[in-house]
């Protein structure tokens, strides 16, 4: 098998060039002001608990680079990064990410203990409209997010058109009057006050940023309330990456969210069940040493591996490293669910399948034209999806896997190959039909199933082991 060069950090890359950065720093020093004004932000010590006003020249409050170390290994912990204490790679990349400017660690204004609101009755008022969309699809972003509460909570919400109300949302720019200046586009997205009188309970939003009614370009403001309206109820970050209570901005398609159930238990812990005979139940995020852990789709790039499972991936970067990362985050316009995938190493691109469609992905991103009709590359209208592919770079042979049936197509000529499809049982000895995903690696094939992985050695033409659980491939 053919040596794929190791680049470690290339993945991250792709994220960057199709995902706004909002701060690209042009030097160390640059990056190391970057750092500590993000910890400055999000990682207060308790004990300057006052809210810090703009903070230009940030480095005066952390001279001390045990205290820069300390809260660079909060940082990371909270984010589930390799604990070093140094601002690496891959902690830059996280902390460039569009987030909103509630701090992880330190309580925001006024919200000492844990704040509640008292009543179930809470009033809501849209002080202000952004330019970026028409007002009446602001009131119904706004209404569908606090819905997304109201479903999982005995919380009503009212909304207010001329009183104050509990709940005031506004769009302000820059500095606005409550010490939390905003940064202009992207960077702090928006932020909100715990449960409480006046400004409590606020959520204001950043009008450098671009929102928008739908689509993945600029930031859903359906996706960005409901997580600023968890805070204005009381609610603090969540490390769970697959929270709507994370930190960072991750697009989901508003059409099929669904509130993940940390977000249902942490409502839940603070104002009870819904009056509901069955309680809302919502998407839990996968954990790679569960020893249920099931995998969508397996491709590699440039000697990384990538297993897609529902809305996310875990990424191998190294024999060690293994880390959860959102689809949507790298690629905003790829669905979730991915249901087969592959490299193509002679063009150094990735194809990731779903139903009839696939798309092409290189170092940048997807390619323009895609998605594309899998019936472009032979396959017959009967069809409907691929439930696994591999390639094999000695052959230069794509593999696909269809229920008991196989096709294999020939990378070099572009086309599907004759007298196919054949059966998965004939030529692969001992490997059952309905394959989640595949794989070549060290001269075996690998087909995994539910829980357990075949190992295949095509060469004998048998398998050699059918023992292995799925997680073992994510070092579990
Ligand atoms: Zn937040
Ligand atoms: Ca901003
Ligand atoms: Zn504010």
């Amino acid at each position: 098998m053919k040596s794929l060069p190791m680049v470690p950090l290339l993945l991250l890359s792709f994220s960057f060039s199709t995902f706004a950065a909002p701060v690209v720093p042009d030097s160390k020093d640059d990056d190391m002001n970057f750092v500590k004004k993000y910890l400055n932000d999000f990682y207060k010590s308790p004990d300057n608990g006052t809210i810090a006003p703009p903070r230009n020249d940030s480095a005066s409050l952390y001279n001390d680079n045990d205290l820069v170390t300390e809260k660079l290994k909060q940082m990371q912990s909270f984010f589930g990064l390799k604990v070093t204490g140094k601002a690496d790679a891959e902690t830059l990349a996280v902390m460039r990410k569009p987030r909103c400017g509630v701090p992880d660690l330190g309580r925001f204004v006024r919200t000492n203990g844990n704040p509640k609101w008292e009543r179930n009755e809470i009033t809501y008022r849209i002080v202000n409209y952004t330019p970026d969309m028409h007002p009446s699809d602001v009131d119904t972003a706004i209404h569908k997010a606090f819905k997304v509460w109201s479903n999982v909570s005995p919380m009503t919400f009212k909304r207010l058109y001329h009183k104050e109300a509990d709940i005031e949302i506004s769009f302000y720019l820059r500095d606005h009057g409550d010490n939390s200046p905003f940064d202009g586009p992207d960077g702090i997205l928006a932020h909100a006050f715990g449960p409480g009188k006046g400004i409590g309970g606020d959520a204001h939003f950043d009008d450098d940023e671009f929102f928008t009614k739908q689509g993945s370009r600029g930031h859903n403001l359906f996706l960005v309330a409901a997580h600023e309206l968890g805070h204005s109820l009381g609610l603090s970050h969540s490390t769970d990456p697959g929270a709507l209570m994370y930190p960072n901005y991750a697009y989901t398609d508003p059409h099929l969210f669904r509130l993940p159930q940390d977000d249902i238990n942490g409502i839940q812990a603070i104002y009870g069940k819904t009056d509901d005979q069955i309680q809302p139940t919502g998407p839990t995020t996968p954990q790679a040493c569960d020893p249920r852990t099931t995998f969508d789709a397996i491709a590699t790039f440039r000697g990384e591996m990538m297993f897609f499972k529902d809305r996310h991936f875990w990424r191998k970067h190294s024999q060690e490293e293994v880390e959860l990362l959102f689809i949507s985050l790298f690629w905003p316009d790829l669905p979730s669910s991915i249901e087969a995938g592959y490299e193509n190493y002679e063009k150094d691109q990735v194809l990731l399948f779903k139903g009839n469609k696939y798309w092409t992905l290189n170092e940048n991103g997807i390619l323009p034209g895609y998605p594309r009709i899998i019936y472009q590359l032979g396959f017959p209208k009967n069809v409907k999806k691929i439930d696994a592919a591999f390639n094999d770079p000695e052959s230069g042979k794509t593999y696909f896997f269809v229920g008991g049936k196989y096709w294999r197509y020939d990378e070099i000529r572009q086309s599907m190959e004759k007298g196919y499809p054949k059966s998965i049982n004939k030529d692969f000895p001992g490997v059952r039909p309905r394959i989640d995903a595949a794989l070549k690696h060290e001269g075996y094939i690998y087909f995994f199933q539910g829980t357990k992985v075949i190992q295949f050695d095509p060469n004998s033409n048998q398998v050699v082991d059918s023992t292995q659980k799925s997680n073992r491939w994510l070092n579990c």
